[in-house]
């Protein structure tokens, strides 16, 4: 039989590997500290209501329909999905409403009927978005950067070599000037950064590969919301026998001889001949694997952005607004100088609204409406979050009211809170960041941890605080990479 693996995290990453291996003929179990699995991809219910707790935005499918092929699974027994047809509807306090289609002619359409910019500039700027990401991304994403074979390979090297051309040493917000012009439509574009949870104005160029899955391949939404994502993967796992233990906190990751040996759970020593770590990379080092050498210039590295995010349920539906909303900030150089420098919530935020009942109906009663109201805030440093969640409500309130000419506070009769105290407390994840390492210099890309250790045998990473980065589907494509490195050992 083949050899016995403990996955620490039942994140989707965690579930992915868990699920590949076990289609491989692996013995694996899975340790969760939480009584549910899926991590950040998890729901709540409030009163009448359901929401997704965390991500709202599905794209690129085709890594979740990759991930059951290879653990032989078929995908339509677990999952479905429709494309969206609409990406998001975008909102400016001077009254200007841009509703982005996912047809890439219509988009193009709006763009130039709403903000007078020809709608050939903007194909164009997609058209070489899919082409970087087909020429460079891919490479750097779906292989481990760290193994000489990666970088050995023809297709590598010519990936380096269209580099300069996408312009690395400026920043996306430069490119985006460059080549949009408009000021509403670079900010529209500027926004992609905040998918990584970087800053436009420190991220480098190549960042603008990311409308190209948005734009060109689409938004999906899976059928039940996002949460089905975690139900599949966990249910694929137990098909294919899958152990899980819920409220199973991994204390230690035991080792010899630069070997791996096992965890330690409950304070029992449990040994295994693999061990793959889907907790954050920072805690992982810090409290799993103390006695070690500490990859200290990867554990310093500055985090991506969190988020402070309302579950509002709303007794009311609003004709102007669709799945996907956003309401921008006047000042987005600001708010991004907030985030990132002062550690603060800017006063006049960027709102995203996201609305599940208009496609799962079930998530509210009749003539009502599941609000996930977010807005990018940094990594918990010790601010005073109560102070600064009330501020932004209350902001948050004004600028809604403004955009929808209506009072917004009474039609809420439901409402939780989600802050980067409770992502970090919930996950694990450092400073209770989205995504990891941030991604604001050139060099970003080699700032995350491999998808292994160095030194010691038989221990692997996955999710996303370690390459190729955080989301969904660069989660779903870490556990295809730690997959294959543990099969080609
Ligand atoms: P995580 O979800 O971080 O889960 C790690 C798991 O490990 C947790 O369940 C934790 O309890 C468990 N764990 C940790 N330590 C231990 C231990 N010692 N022992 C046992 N268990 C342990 N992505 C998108 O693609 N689209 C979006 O629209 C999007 N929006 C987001 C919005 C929000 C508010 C948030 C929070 C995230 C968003 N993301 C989005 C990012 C996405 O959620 C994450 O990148 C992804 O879910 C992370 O998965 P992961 O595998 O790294 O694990």
């Amino acid at each position: 039989s083949k050899n016995s693996v403990a996955v620490i995290g039942a994140g989707v990453a965690g579930l992915a590997v868990a699920m590949r291996l076990a289609g491989k003929g692996y013995r694996v179990h899975v340790y969760e500290k939480n009584n549910y699995p899926g991590g950040k991809l998890s729901e709540l219910t409030i009163g009448k209501y359901r929401f997704d707790a965390g991500p709202s935005l599905f794209t690129m499918p085709q890594y979740l329909e990759n991930t059951f092929q290879a653990a032989g699974l078929d995908i339509s027994r677990y999952f479905s999905y429709v494309k969206h047809p609409v990406a998001c509807h975008y909102f400016w306090d001077d009254g200007t409403f841009l509703p982005a289609s996912g047809k890439l002619e219509d988009f193009a359409q709006a763009i130039e009927h709403t903000l007078g910019v020809k709608g050939q500039t903007v194909k164009n700027y997609l058209k070489n978005a899919a082409f970087t990401y087909e020429k460079t991304g891919r490479i750097f994403l779906e292989k481990s950067l760290h193994k000489w074979s990666t970088w050995l390979s023809i297709d590598t090297l010519k990936a380096i070599a269209y580099f300069p051309k996408y312009q690395i040493v400026k920043s996306l917000h430069e490119v985006n000037e460059q080549w949009l012009g408009h000021p509403k439509l670079v900010q529209l574009f500027d926004r992609f950064a905040t998918y990584n949870g970087s800053n436009p104005y420190q991220t480098p160029g190549i960042m603008h590969i990311i409308p190209h899955f948005e734009h060109n391949v689409g938004t999906f939404f899976p059928t039940g919301g996002m949460h089905a994502i975690t139900q599949a993967l966990y249910q694929g796992a137990i098909d294919l026998g899958v152990d899980f233990y819920f409220q199973s906190q991994v204390t230690k990751i035991l080792h010899n001889s630069n070997k791996v040996s096992g965890v330690v759970v409950d304070g029992d020593d449990k040994p295994y001949e693999i061990v793959i770590s889907n907790m954050d990379v920072v805690p992982t080092y810090k409290y799993l694997l103390s006695d070690t050498p500490q990859p200290l210039k990867v554990l310093n590295y500055p985090r991506s952005s969190s988020a402070l995010i309302f579950y509002w349920g709303i007794k009311k539906r609003f004709a102007q607004l669709d799945m996907h909303n956003i309401f921008f900030s006047n000042d987005y150089k600001s708010e991004f100088d907030h985030i990132f420098h002062q550690k603060s919530v800017y006063h006049d935020p960027t709102v995203y609204i996201n609305i599940t009942s208009r496609w799962n109906t079930a998530d509210a009663p009749e003539g009502c409406d599941n609000w996930f109201v977010m807005v990018n805030v940094p990594g918990n440093t010790g601010q005073n979050w109560d102070d600064l969640i009330q501020k932004t409500r209350e902001n948050v309130l004004k600028k809604l009211k403004h955009n929808l000419g209506q009072d917004i506070e009474p039609l809420i009769e439901a409402e939780g809170i989600l802050d980067p105290r409770s992502i970090e407390q919930k996950t694990f994840s450092y400073q209770g960041s989205l995504y990891g390492a941030s991604s604001n210099d050139m060099f970003s890309a080699f700032a995350r941890h491999p998808n292994f250790n160095q030194s010691i045998k038989n221990l692997y990473f996955c999710g996303g605080s370690v390459h190729p980065g955080g989301g969904i589907p660069l989660c779903l494509l870490s556990a295809s990479i730690v997959s294959d490195l543990i099969q080609n050992r």
